[in-house]
C-alpha cells in the first residue's frame, strides 16, 4: 500500500514537471512519451482527470478531437470557465495557451459550465 501511494505520487510529480516545462499544451500521449518512467496511458488520463477536478489544469479538444492539457497557472481570473483562447498551428500542430480573452455571452436559460476557444492558423515559428 505504502509502496503502491509514494508511486503514484511520483508519477503525479512527473506529469506536473513535464507540464510546467513545456510552452505549448500536450495530449495523453505526449505527456506518455516525455515521461521518463513507463507509465500507461490509462494512468495518465487518471492523473490529467484529477488535475483538472483540482483546478490544477485545464484542457481544450483540438481539431483531430484530442484533448491537450495545460497548466492552470496562467489562467487569469476566470478559473472555473477558461476565456482564453488557444491556438493551434496547421503546420508544426502546437496548441498554445493565449492571453487574449473573450467574454463568455450570457445565455438565457443556460447555465454555462466549461468553455474551449479554439482558433486555427499559422503559428509565429513557421511563418518564417
Ligand atoms: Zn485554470
Ligand atoms: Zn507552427
Ligand atoms: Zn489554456
Amino acid at each position: 500500500m505504502e509502496t503502491k501511494k509514494t508511486r503514484n505520487t511520483e508519477k503525479q510529480n512527473l506529469v506536473r514537471a513535464i507540464l510546467s516545462n513545456t510552452q505549448h499544451t500536450m495530449s495523453a500521449e505526449d505527456i506518455m512519451d516525455a515521461m521518463p518512467i513507463k507509465v500507461n496511458k490509462t494512468t495518465i488520463y487518471r492523473i490529467l482527470d484529477r488535475f483538472v477536478a483540482k483546478g490544477e489544469v485545464h484542457f481544450i479538444t483540438v481539431k483531430n478531437g484530442k484533448a491537450h492539457y495545460a497548466l492552470c497557472n496562467q489562467c487569469g481570473v476566470s478559473h472555473q470557465i477558461h476565456n482564453h483562447i488557444h491556438f493551434e498551428c496547421q503546420v508544426c500542430n502546437e496548441v498554445t495557451c493565449q492571453p487574449n480573452t473573450l467574454l463568455i455571452p450570457d445565455l438565457e436559460g443556460f447555465t454555462v459550465k466549461e468553455t474551449q476557444f479554439l482558433v486555427i492558423g499559422i503559428c509565429n515559428k513557421c511563418k518564417k
